[in-house]
């Protein structure tokens, strides 16, 4: 069973992307409670959704050097799996990301965002490169 058998864009009419199969661990080497972490990056999946959330997908592909394929995977497992104000800020999200991943298909929606960031801070700040300053 490949990603081109993806149930969910069958449904959807939309053409499968084929994923690398990111994975979720857990590591009795690292300390994340409660939350897996990114294999081979050691960053927590419900650290990672959290920051999506508020940040949105791009900036932390950025900061952390990950694929926007590791940060569904994040937010697919806080959505299912995670603790509840991420179950509901994703839930309904990744329910339906989770078909797509099954099938190692990415042909997935960008989770969504929190509301209150929306109109925020202008792209030109919002979108600043390099490392954070805290
Ligand atoms: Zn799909």
């Amino acid at each position: 069973m490949g990603y081109r058998d993806c149930l969910a864009c069958k449904e959807a009419g939309t053409k499968p992307k084929r994923g690398l199969n990111v994975r979720l661990v857990f590591d009795p080497r690292i300390t994340m409670p409660g939350s897996p972490t990114l294999e081979g990056h050691g960053l927590g999946a419900e650290f990672m959704a959290k920051r999506v959330y508020a940040l949105g997908l791009r900036d932390q592909i950025d900061d952390y050097e990950l694929t926007r394929e590791q940060l569904l995977v994040c937010c697919w497992w806080a959505g299912t799996y995670g603790p509840r104000s991420l179950k509901k800020a994703f839930g309904t999200w990744a329910k339906t990301a989770g078909w797509h991943l099954w099938h190692g298909c990415i042909n997935v929606e960008d989770p969504p965002l929190r509301e209150s960031e929306k109109p925020g801070i202008p792209a030109a700040l919002g979108a600043s490169r390099g490392q954070p300053d805290a």
